[in-house]
């Protein structure tokens, strides 16, 4: 297929649901779900928590809503949230830890792409007539804005030993923790059992329409149910939406090997032209974050701007950094037009 006029490598959530999902859509069972009453969206629940091997899970509208139901659940007011100061949690989610949880963050430094062990221990804070105590500690796998790094297993597991010793709970917003499953080989399953919570989203590189899972132990799960109702996360007939979520683990996941192998091939190709540059040894699933060198004399905003106006869609993650994501949506058939396209919107 020849390259369209607009490639979009924005994000792997501006991927459309299959054909197979359109079908689902319109033929699935639907029940009441606020009832508990969608047979879908039940299915989807279960299944969800038989694969990832956690005691139950629950359906939401959002990856932001997961996370912030799973830090409001986890918390009391007024105590402390560790997160990577590059994380989501911190980032992109518009204060919400404030906002929703009335607690404060204690970012830390996730800069190589995963927040390690000796980092948690220095920032745990107990409670005392002082300090407010450390009512959770947030993960990220893999990580967004730090180009789609997988957290090795160990260190996972390293940074939840030291939490779980005091007491505290760790949350992994695991948004595409399918894409550091097929990456690195370690079952989904063992990333949960080393957490109290996990999210992951169905609408990135799994292609549904909406929706994240949230995974626990059923007590967990059902504070987390009331949570959702309470920040009007409460749908109907969702099983719309969840029929496009089975699909989304049934279909999708192996799949995403083959948006990593793009991503790669995107990676050596962008920085054999000479324009962008990138740590080859970076890109490990479907994100390539690109430094842009300052002869150009343009910001990466200015650079998202221009690329746009020659049919690249990119995003811009930091005044000198660019971010491009490989999806369903696009054919590794194209990456020269991409090469074609960032040359001539350096070229002045
Ligand atoms: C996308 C994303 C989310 C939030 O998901 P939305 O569905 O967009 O709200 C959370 N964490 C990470 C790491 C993400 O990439």
């Amino acid at each position: 297929m020849p390259a369209p006029d607009v490639i979009n490598l924005m994000s792997d959530t501006v991927t459309v649901p299959t054909p197979s999902m359109r079908h689902a859509m319109a033929t699935c069972e639907v029940g009441d779900d606020v009832f508990r009453s969608d047979p879908t969206v039940n299915k989807l629940q279960e299944m969800t928590a038989e694969i990832v091997g956690a005691e139950a899970s629950l359906w939401l509208p959002t990856g932001t809503m997961a996370n912030q139901v799973a830090i409001a659940v986890h918390t009391h007011p007024g105590q402390d949230v560790i997160a990577g100061s590059w994380s989501h949690i911190v980032n992109y989610e518009l204060g919400g830890v404030a906002w929703n949880s009335l607690c404060q963050l204690n970012m830390v430094s996730d800069e190589g792409g995963w927040i390690t062990a000796d980092r948690i221990k220095d920032a745990i804070r107990h409670q005392s007539d002082h300090t407010p105590g450390t009512g959770l500690v947030c993960l990220e796998n893999t990580h967004n804005r730090r180009g789609g790094r997988v957290m090795p297993l160990e260190d996972l597991e390293k940074c939840a030993d030291l939490a779980h010793n005091d007491g505290i709970p760790v949350h992994l917003d695991g948004a595409r923790i399918w894409n550091a499953s097929r990456a690195s080989g370690v079952k989904v399953s063992e990333y949960c059992s080393k957490v109290e919570s996990m999210m992951f989203c169905l609408s990135k590189g799994l292609a549904s329409p909406a929706g994240s899972m949230l995974c626990g132990k059923k007590d967990f799960i059902e504070s987390a149910h009331r949570m959702r109702k309470r920040f009007g996360g409460g749908l109907r007939q969702a099983g719309v939406l969840a029929a496009c979520g089975i699909l989304s683990l049934t279909e999708m996941v192996e799949r995403l090997d083959e948006d990593h192998r793009n991503a790669k091939a995107l990676a050596r190709a962008i920085n054999e032209s000479g324009t962008l540059m990138i740590d080859e040894s970076t890109v490990e699933t479907n994100i390539c974050i690109f430094d842009l060198p300052e002869k150009y004399g343009i910001d990466a905003f200015k650079f998202a701007d221009i690329a746009e106006k020659n049919g690249l869609l990119v995003t811009y993650m930091g005044s000198r950094l660019i971010r491009l994501v490989t999806h369903k949506d696009f054919d590794g058939a194209w990456i020269p037009d991409v090469v074609e396209r960032i040359r001539k919107s350096l070229v002045r």
